[in-house]
């Protein structure tokens, strides 16, 4: 086969510079395998999907018999076990006012259908104004039109697109008093046009690894509870156990009215995602009246081979330790990464659940050098903006995990001296 990527477009990369990618033949674990005849091991579980490894063997079975049965069929007046079951499940790994699963094929698109759940709750309500949405800095929602309106259009990589879409409006995390206060203000001066708030809990991941303690989560609730204003949670990259917890949302008091889930709800192995409801925003599209019903239907939503790949995650989930998996991981990166708060030109070590990210002064120019060294050590770690991080999958040995610390020590101390020379 050819290397020749003439009629491919890649994603976020200048083609006219890109180093030729390197070529994956297989997956398997916690490794990439090489056409080149080398191995990687994936330390940000292929953008954060595969916390099983890749291709788990109970996965692909499931998959494998899915596909001989019936590999896709219209959602559109037909239903199948695989999403019933899918369904089912999940609400049952969630606080019980959560009742109605909406799927979709990809994070971003969960987002979209949130946002408009939203909108057109209050609209059933008869409320048709309220249409606008707070979101957060350094927030990451996805890079469809409607997603990328509530991200930071500074801090993350929709600059470009500034003046395209809605404008929605931005706040500061309710960090201190005066934050708290500004945000208070934000929703009263707003709150007959805003429809909601959206965040991601815990951890702002693709903005720049931004953690915060539940307890901002808390303040966010106990402030928006005094306005007529709804919560989403995006835990498209925090849920299924990334932050030490199923959902970041059980390490904090509250109950959003929306929650998106994506990227590792199949394990890392094919897309889908889903936005969940509360009982309280599906109700108010109960109706006589046909102009009520939700009106969003991809076409290949609840794909079954994609909801069989997800019920399968969900065994695993429940047949083994992810979860004390990730807690030992976190336990790991503390220890390992906090050395690299002696090396200059590091600002700020920061660990939440399986995710570990060091964050650097000025690494612009000095991102392609950090990609190229970390394949030389054989771990594939992706740096972005000002950060080095990794998020690697919940199964991995305790040498390899170490490897990734070794490799990102030792690759930043070189990184300093050869900048400070
Ligand atoms: C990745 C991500 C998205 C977008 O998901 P896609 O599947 O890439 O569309 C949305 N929100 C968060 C928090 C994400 O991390």
């Amino acid at each position: 086969m050819s290397n020749n990527i003439r009629n491919l477009w890649l994603p976020y990369s200048q083609m006219k510079t890109i180093p030729t990618p390197l070529k994956a033949v297989k997956t398997l674990g916690t490794k990439i395998y090489l056409e080149n005849g080398s191995t990687l091991i994936d330390g940000i579980s292929s953008w954060w999907t595969a916390c099983h490894g890749h291709n788990h063997p109970h996965i692909k079975n499931s998959i494998k018999k899915q596909v001989d049965k019936m590999s896709h069929v219209m959602f559109g007046g037909l239903i199948h076990d695989q999403a019933i079951e899918l369904s089912s499940r999940i609400i049952k790994t969630l606080p019980q006012e959560f009742y109605k699963v909406f799927f979709s094929d990809s994070g971003s698109i969960a987002v979209e259908v949130a946002l408009k759940m939203a909108v057109q709750y209050w609209k059933n309500r008869g409320e048709e104004n309220k249409t606008k949405f707070i979101y957060f800095k350094h927030a990451y929602h996805g890079d469809s039109s409607g997603a990328m309106a509530v991200s930071d259009p500074d801090e993350g990589m929709h600059s470009i697109f500034k003046n395209y879409f809605t404008k929605h409006i931005q706040s500061d995390l309710p960090k201190c008093k005066r934050t708290e206060i500004d945000f208070m203000n934000l929703l009263r001066k707003n709150e007959h046009s805003i429809a909601g708030i959206i965040i991601e809990p815990l951890l702002q991941a693709a903005g720049g690894m931004k953690t915060h303690s539940p307890k901002i989560i808390n303040s966010i609730e106990n402030i928006r509870k005094k306005f007529k204003v709804l919560l989403i949670f995006d835990e498209i990259a925090t849920g299924f156990g990334r932050t030490g917890t199923m959902y970041a949302l059980n390490q904090t008091n509250t109950i959003p009215d929306i929650i998106c889930l994506g990227k590792a709800i199949t394990g890392g192995s094919i897309s889908l995602a889903a936005t969940i409801a509360t009982k309280k925003i599906y109700n108010s599209f109960l109706s006589y009246d046909e102009n009520f019903a939700l009106m969003h239907g991809p076409t290949y939503m609840a794909n079954p081979v994609a909801c069989a790949a997800a019920n399968a995650s969900l065994d695993l989930f429940e047949k083994e330790n992810r979860i004390e998996q990730v807690i030992e991981i976190q336990n790991r990166l503390e220890k390992g990464l906090h050395e690299c708060l002696n090396i200059n030109g590091v600002r700020d070590v920061r660990v939440i659940g399986a995710m570990g990210a060091v964050q650097l002064n000025n690494i612009e120019n000095d991102i392609k050098w950090l990609k190229k060294k970390f394949i030389s050590k054989g771990v594939w770690l992706r740096p972005y903006g000002d950060i080095v991080y990794t998020m690697p999958p919940f199964v991995i040995s305790n040498k390899e995990l170490n490897k990734i610390i070794v490799s990102i020590t030792d690759i930043l101390h070189e990184w300093s001296i050869k900048k400070n020379n």
